[in-house]
């Protein structure tokens, strides 16, 4: 466990450093959370888990540090919740989200079809397919 911590901390400052940011502690903190989470984390809910770790975490570091990471292009920001937005770190893949409404998490989902990439739709030239996609995930439904 302690070596995929320190994996994923190698992982995080491998990505600042490519995208010309100072990989300091929190920084480090904040986006290895985000790419261990696999649920698109809010702010909010990255605050709360490395607060107890990192004490000194406030939660204006924490929306600095997410404002950085998307204009540099490491994070994608969602919208798909209505009244807060997440962040994903998987910016280069082609995939859509689904949302679900019960436990409020975001997953990836890689199987809806991205057959329009490429092509000409009603005359415009379709580069990416990114769809959101709600309702109750596999989870949620197996406790209903
Ligand atoms: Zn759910
Ligand atoms: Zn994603």
């Amino acid at each position: 466990m302690k070596q995929d911590i320190d994996n994923s901390r190698y992982r995080a400052q491998q990505v600042l450093v490519s995208a010309g940011i100072k990989p300091s502690f929190q920084r480090l903190m904040i986006l290895s959370f985000i790419m261990n989470a696999h649920i698109h984390p809010s702010a909010e809910e990255i605050f709360q888990n490395l607060k107890p770790e990192i004490p000194t975490l406030s939660r204006t570091t924490v929306y600095n540090t997410l404002n950085l990471l998307v204009e540099k292009g490491v994070l994608l920001p969602l919208t798909i919740s209505e009244h807060e937005t997440r962040y994903d770190p998987n910016t280069g893949s082609n995939h859509s989200h689904f949302f679900c409404h019960h436990c409020e998490r975001i997953f990836d989902i890689q199987e809806v079809p991205a057959c329009v990439a490429g092509q000409e739709l009603e005359g415009h030239l379709v580069e990416n397919v990114r769809l959101y996609l709600t309702g109750v995930c596999r989870e949620c439904r197996s406790k209903e």
